[in-house]
């Protein structure tokens, strides 16, 4: 799935631009190029609904520390700034289209259970 240094044939991961091992950088066609900016950007998801991102990124050893007090803190953290990368991975996605739109789902499901605590917040709370 990775591709390899045109310089030194070593394997670079699909967020890098820059060989890891030579420094050499790498030459990508768009297609490649947004990949890359897609799995550096930030998982909304898994800021919003870290147990549940974590599960729907098939990221099940990150799901399971993610019960935890305090260490799930920390997969929130974790998740948010490198989730997709994790995901894209580890997750055994069966091609681009599969990750992207699983992504997505995921970020709006955080918003809607942002949503709902909020409304069951105000519903307890005030009414
Ligand atoms: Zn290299």
């Amino acid at each position: 799935m990775n591709r390899t240094c045109t310089s030194c044939k070593k394997e670079v991961e699909d967020w890098n631009e820059k060989c890891g091992s030579c420094g050499y950088t790498l030459e990508l066609v768009p297609d490649d190029q947004l990949k890359a900016r897609y799995l550096r950007g930030p998982a909304l998801g898994a800021l919003l609904f870290t147990q549940g991102w974590a599960l729907g990124s098939r990221l099940y050893f990150w799901f399971l520390i993610s019960l935890l007090p305090v260490v799930g803190f920390v997969v929130l953290f974790v998740g948010l700034f490198f989730g997709r990368r994790l995901s894209w991975k580890y997750g055994g996605w069966t091609d681009w289209e599969e990750f992207t739109e699983r992504m997505r789902r995921l970020d709006l499901l955080g918003v809607a259970w942002v949503l709902i605590l909020g409304g069951v917040y105000v519903y307890t709370r005030y009414l």
